[in-house]
Parts: structure tokens; sequence; C-alpha cells
């Protein structure tokens, strides 16, 4: 391992809290993220918002500077579609997370989000890296697709060496040469990040597998795997959805669904979705539980 004196784990039982407006990665409550690949318009993201929100996910996300394969596609609704995710977001009570890519745009989509997300295309532009952590805005990290552990550590060691500590990492799948999933989600790197760093770790299926049918079962794999909270692309009508991503996204409804069986299962694994507690700034550890689910109600869901 390469030298990460502010990223990699000193001890063993060194764990970061990453406070995101509120909300803290890493500690005992389970946080989802969730929302379309890209913010189309002010009724798509309002219909999602409300609809994740309903769910019981606490960050809302959207593309709107979309790295796109090809110059020809969508390419997102750039400075246009920031106001309208954070507004969105804001409305219904949810923190906003989105992607940057130009050291140039850090500024002024800090200003309005509450979490900058580095995507995957980007996990190397030490430039990019050095402004977000110029930013001070908590960051979402996500794995290069041919990045090793390594690699994804020294990222964010850029990242912290630039004076901000609020780094979250994500696992969104590495090529391999399987075909028949768009990536390989690797979650052996879950338990694997958290013996070389301190830092929260979460997983997303979507761009991880690619398909819609594989993301509830990784993702009910991915909180067992010992994750912090997962990244979930969901949109309330996917097959229309502007970038191919409909494709991996879940439907509202599956949401739903997924949240129910997370519900049950965290428990077990010492987690749990809507958990409140507080935190003591100085040690950055939890010292209070007063964690009761909180009002929402699944009642009536049963998933069939
Ligand atoms: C995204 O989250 O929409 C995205 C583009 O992800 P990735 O960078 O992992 O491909
Ligand atoms: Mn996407």
């Amino acid at each position: 391992m390469m030298q990460a004196p502010l990223a990699g784990r000193k001890s063993a039982d060194q764990k970061t809290l990453v406070e995101v407006s509120g909300l803290y990665f890493g500690g005992r409550e389970f946080i989802v993220a969730a929302g379309p690949c890209a913010v189309e318009t002010c009724e798509q993201m309002d219909v999602i918002a409300k609809g994740i929100s309903g769910c019981g996910a606490r960050l809302l996300r959207g593309g709107a500077y979309k790295p796109r394969t090809s110059p020809y596609d969508f390419q997102g609704l750039a400075e246009e579609g920031v106001p309208i995710l954070a507004e969105t977001g804001h409305r219904y009570g949810l923190a906003v997370v989105t992607e940057v890519v130009a050291p140039d745009h850090v500024a002024a989509v800090a200003a309005q989000v509450d979490m900058l997300q580095i995507g995957t295309r980007n996990m190397s532009n030490f430039e990019l890296l050095k402004a977000v952590g110029r930013s001070g805005k908590p960051c979402l990290l996500k794995r290069g697709m041919s990045a090793t552990l390594e690699e994804l550590v020294m990222a964010a060691e850029y990242i912290m060496a630039h004076g901000n500590s609020h780094v979250v990492l994500c696992e969104r799948g590495i090529r391999t040469f399987e075909r028949y999933t768009r990536n390989t989600l690797d979650l052996s790197a879950v338990p694997a990040l958290k013996e070389l760093t301190h830092l929260p770790v979460v997983v997303d299926p979507s761009h991880g597998t690619g398909k819609r049918s594989l993301v509830r079962p990784m993702a009910l794999a991915a909180a067992a795997a010992g994750a912090d909270g997962l990244l979930l692309e969901v949109h309330h009508d996917p097959d229309h959805s502007w970038t191919g991503d409909g494709r991996q996204s879940l439907t509202i409804e599956e949401l739903r669904r997924l949240m129910f069986e997370l519900r049950t299962i965290l428990p077990a694994l010492g987690r749990t979705l809507n958990y409140r507690f507080s935190v003591d700034e100085q040690s950055r550890t939890e010292v209070m539980i007063s964690g009761q689910e909180n009002h929402l109600s699944l009642a009536g869901v049963m998933p069939g």
C-alpha cells in the first residue's frame, strides 16, 4: 500500500463519520441515495423526489453534467440542471448529490448541493480531485472502472490532502471480461476498503450491474457486505429516461420493495434505516442513540 496518511486506516477501530447536511455516512444509519441518472425536467424530478422520499431514501441524486461515451448523446442540462435538482430535493427534505466533471464548475455546484460526486471516468482527474478538495464539500468518490483499490484510496488521499476530509467511497463495478453485466460489481471491495481506510463505503448496484433485475439482490448483498449505504438509479418511467440508464433504473415501486427488505435485514447487521443519533463533534463518534424508526409507514406494501 502506498503512503496514505490521511485516507489510510491507522487502527482496527478507526472509523470516520462523514456528515452531509445532518446525515452521517459511516454510522448506524444505512443511507440510501436515489434518483435518476440525469436531471431531465422539473416535473420528472418532482415525481421522483416525492416517490423516493416516501420510500425512506435520504438523498436525491441526479446528473446535470453527464460524462457520456458519445458526444452525440444527451449531455445533461449542465448549469440549468443543478438548481432543479437542489430545489426539488430540498423541498422534500432530501439532501442532494450531483456529479462535477470540471474543476471550473466545482465552486458554483458546491454552493447549491449537499454533496459532490466524482464519477468513475474522473477518479484519476487529479485537478478535479484537488478542486473538490479545496471546496471542502462532502464528496462521493466513485471507483474508476479500471482502478485498483489502492488507486481509489490514493484518489481520496488527493481530496483530503487538499483540505477536505469529508470523503465517502463508492464501489460501482469494474471492467472485466464478463459481458452479461455492464460491469462486475466487486463487493469484496467493501470489506477490503474498510481494512484499508477509515472512510465510509457505499455501493452503486445500478452501474455495477447495468440490469434492473440485478439491482435489488446486489443492493441487499451490499448491505450484508457491510456497506454504509447505496447509490441507486430510480426513474418513474425508466423506459423513457433520456439516458440509456433506464435499463438499470428501479421504478419507485421497486425501490419501495427494496427499502422494505432493507428495513428487515439491516437490524440483523447492526444497522438501520432512518436512525436518529447525535454525534460528538470532537471525536466524530456516535454518542447517543435515540433511534426510533421515523414516521414512515410501509403498511400495505408487503412485497409479493
Ligand atoms: C452516475 O452515477 O450517473 C454515473 C455516471 O456513474 P459512474 O461514474 O459510476 O459511471
Ligand atoms: Mn447513470
